[in-house]
């Protein structure tokens, strides 16, 4: 086989119990590619994401990252788990720790790097998402946006090659999105491979290569963004853009 970079889904399918929720999912994405997925809620976006470091298992087809196959085996869940981080909905901070403790506690207990070294590059990439002088308060001292960021920067701190982010900015306020996608707009930017699951249209147009269109377990359609909003083939988008547009 050949050591295909990024990731790719190959027909893969999946059941909660009985209830089909990915229907022969299959596409790439190549290294600095940055993808968009929307569709309704319960189409299946948080669990084809989710297999992807296998916080969910797959039932049939292939998944893999950087030419690793994401099966059961310890070594290549591992493998994969190191090179693809993830930011959630809901910021999943460890309230007990302080930002700075947040951003180090993976890569020193999981990564043997050393306190002064973790600590270093966490205050290199609190700086990256601009809240450097939040290092030593606590989550809840945090608004929404800020917490967000913390995440962001916690995930970069293990050196990802791949972002995933699953509706990253749907429990904020809505004041509070915008810092959040600059931030993440920065990340783009910057050539980071990412699948962001979202609704924010406007960070599709300005910064996804391609927007995936998600319904019932099944991609629906997948186009560049111009393409996308333009002229969406499908009844289904159409319907889905008129929603949320
Ligand atoms: P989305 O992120 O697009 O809203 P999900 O991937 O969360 O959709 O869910 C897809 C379908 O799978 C939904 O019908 C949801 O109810 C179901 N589902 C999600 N997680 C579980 C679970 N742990 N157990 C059983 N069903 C689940
Ligand atoms: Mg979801």
């Amino acid at each position: 086989m050949t050591r295909a970079l990024g990731i790719t889904f190959d027909k893969v399918n999946k059941w909660y119990g009985r209830m089909h929720v990915l229907r022969d999912v299959s596409f790439s994405v190549a290294p600095g590619e940055k993808i968009v997925v929307c569709g309704p809620s319960g189409s299946g976006k948080s669990t084809m994401i989710r297999c992807i470091n296998r916080l969910e298992e797959h039932q049939s087809g292939t998944i893999t990252v950087n030419g690793v196959e994401v099966n059961d085996q310890r070594r290549n869940v591992d493998q994969v788990r190191r090179q693809v981080g993830m930011v959630f909905q809901n910021f999943n901070l460890y309230p007990h720790l302080s930002i700075l403790d947040n951003c180090t506690v993976a890569p020193r207990w999981v990564r043997n790097i050393p306190r002064a070294e973790a600590e270093e590059r966490a205050m290199h990439y609190l700086e990256r998402v601009r809240i450097p002088d939040q290092a030593h308060k606590y989550p809840s001292q945090l608004s929404g946006g800020q917490q967000q960021r913390v995440a962001i920067a916690r995930s970069l701190c293990m050196q990802p090659e791949i972002i995933l982010f699953d509706e990253p900015t749907s429990a904020l306020d809505p004041e509070l999105v915008r810092e959040v996608l600059d931030t993440m707009v920065s990340l783009a930017e910057d050539g980071m491979t990412m699948i962001c699951v979202t609704h924010e249209m406007g960070f599709a147009r300005q910064v996804a290569d391609r927007v995936i269109f998600m319904d019932r377990g099944a991609i629906v359609e997948s186009a560049a963004p111009d393409d996308f909003f333009r002229n969406p083939r499908e009844e289904r988008t159409r319907l889905f853009l008129s929603q949320i547009l």
